[in-house]
């Protein structure tokens, strides 16, 4: 495929559509857009930035540019991690959707909030907070409060409850779609006119969930309403330590198919090793050794549980019932180490920042050597140590600190595993052991059935697709017809 770089004229016709105020291609600005992109190692600088404020402006640029074969790549907050930036050159359009931030809607009976993509996690949070404070939107728990609710769908990232109601795009019901052959879909419900959002599976076969994941490459999304939880005032983070992922892993499971009364109760649970803590200071002010980390208190592996209840009562019970199941899994003939396993008191601050949300927990990873990848796979929750034992011994062979973030999905049904990697974004040859660490591990995890959520155009997707050509003919079949073209954000996934 060969795309049109853009040029006068067609920043001519984009500020016909928008106006003088959003359309450019001032170097400066459309470099600022590389800029917020932290992980992504890929990316490129678009040609023109385009902030549409209307749908019917979205469908006319993506109208025009289908026409001239110009690249688009829609950003709602551009926060993940680069993925929203152009993959290929010419660049193209970057269309950046922040000024369509209207939250237009929230039902507490039906229990939804309409949101356009450019209303970010800490406007909806502020937002319900004041106004609807008994209830939670589904913010992704510790992307920064500029990410925004919709972008996290599309990625199929999680939210702050995930672990009791299941990755972030199963908390999306309908959605309305405009696709570069100038259509506007609403799915779900929504494809009535005038039925609510209350139905995500609408009239038939759900068109919605082929756009979950879909990373920019299908259309651009221009509304969604997206369930809202109960948010109590009973709220409290359980910790235990262990000195190996298997225990990790073990007693986890135990606790999640427990489900009701219990499980539902644990809105995220996440766990991980010790090097999670050391990475996020910088390389040359802190001691490596684990040592250090022991004398204050941490343990090689854990476990947090974040309970929500709605009394005091019932969040007592939950409490109680996880760590009973900590201690008998702990006499039991499963666990590796017993002596190494133990409840981690946590101090009331820890539990508050733990609790403030959104939270800004993964930004310090930053600091160890300015470049950090954050890395996602989803297994099977009972294969996820398998995966961490896997991904530390590559990343050690490599060179980089062995650090591993895991939490659970839907009481652990998936588990969603991610390697963060520390490196050194000024040098080349750090760049291209990242990428050896990712393909090693991409090639491993593939044979055994993990899943990349997010994946990088360069390694994943191609090593992904190829082993799935059936589902990836159906894929660019889909494709084709809504966007005959193949302008929306060419090259990720491998499309085409
Ligand atoms: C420090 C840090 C911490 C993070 N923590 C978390 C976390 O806890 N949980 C989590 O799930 N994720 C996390 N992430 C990943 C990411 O921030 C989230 O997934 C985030 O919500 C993405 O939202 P965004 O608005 O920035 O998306 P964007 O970067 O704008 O877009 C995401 C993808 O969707 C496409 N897209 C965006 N908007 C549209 C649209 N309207 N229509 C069609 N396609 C579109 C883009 O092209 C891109 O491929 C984290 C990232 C960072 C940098």
């Amino acid at each position: 495929m060969s795309y049109k770089l853009p040029d006068e004229k067609d920043l001519e016709a984009m500020i016909g559509i928008v106006g003088k105020n959003y359309a450019t291609n001032n170097k400066a600005i459309t470099a600022s857009y590389l800029a917020k992109s932290v992980m992504g190692l890929e990316s490129q600088i678009a040609d023109i930035v385009v902030r549409p404020k209307y749908v019917e402006e979205v469908r006319k640029i993506l109208l025009y540019c289908s026409e001239e074969k110009i690249a688009v790549s829609p950003i709602s907050g551009g926060l993940s991690g680069g993925f929203a930036c152009p993959t290929i050159k010419p660049a193209g359009v970057q269309m950046d959707l922040g000024r369509m931030n209207r939250i237009l809607e929230i039902d507490e009976d039906n229990r939804y909030a309409v949101v356009e993509p450019g209303v970010t996690n800490g406007e909806l949070w502020a937002y319900m907070h004041k106004h609807h404070p008994d209830w939670a939107p589904p913010i992704a728990d510790g992307a920064p409060p500029a990410a925004t609710v919709m972008g996290d769908a599309i990625d199929r990232g999680f939210a702050l409850y995930t672990s009791s109601t299941g990755p972030q795009g199963d908390n999306f019901m309908c959605a309305e779609v405009v696709f570069p052959n100038g259509d506007i879909v609403r799915t779900g419900s929504w494809a009535l006119p005038f039925a609510k959002p209350f139905y995500k599976y609408g009239l038939g076969p759900d068109m919605w969930s082929f756009l979950m994941g879909s990373q920019g490459t299908m259309g651009v999304i221009t509304k969604a309403a997206v369930k809202i939880y109960p948010h109590p005032d009973s709220k409290t983070v359980i910790a235990w330590g262990m000195d190996n992922p298997y225990d990790m892993q073990d007693v986890t499971l135990d606790v999640g198919k427990l489900e009701f009364g219990v499980s539902h109760n644990t809105v995220m649970v996440q766990g991980g090793n010790w090097p999670l803590v050391m990475t996020r200071w910088p390389k040359d002010k802190i001691p490596q050794d684990y040592e250090f980390y022991e004398k204050a208190g941490i343990s090689q592996w854990w476990m947090n549980w974040e309970c929500w209840a709605q009394s005091q009562k019932e969040l007592d019970n939950v409490v109680e019932t996880i760590n009973g199941v900590c201690e008998k899994y702990k006499k039991s003939n499963r666990c590796r180490n017993p002596d190494a396993m133990k409840p981690w008191e946590l101090h009331p601050k820890q539990i508050a920042s733990r609790m403030k949300k959104p939270n800004k927990i993964a930004v310090p990873y930053s600091f160890w050597e300015a470049g950090f990848l954050f890395i996602t796979w989803y297994t099977p929750w009972n294969e996820c140590a398998h995966f961490a034992e896997m991904y530390n011994g590559v990343l050690e062979k490599y060179g980089f600190p062995p650090v591993m973030w895991i939490a659970s999905i839907e009481r652990c049904r998936q588990a969603i595993c991610m390697p963060i990697i520390c490196f050194d974004s000024t040098k080349d040859e750090d760049f291209e052991r990242v990428q050896e660490v990712n393909r090693e591990t991409t090639e491993y995890s593939l044979k055994q059935g993990w899943l990349n959520y997010r994946p990088d155009p360069y390694i994943h997707a191609p090593l992904t697709y190829s082993q799935a050509a059936m589902y990836w003919k159906y894929l660019r079949a889909w494709k084709k017809i809504v966007d005959p073209n193949m302008i929306m954000h060419p090259g990720r996934l491998g499309l085409p």
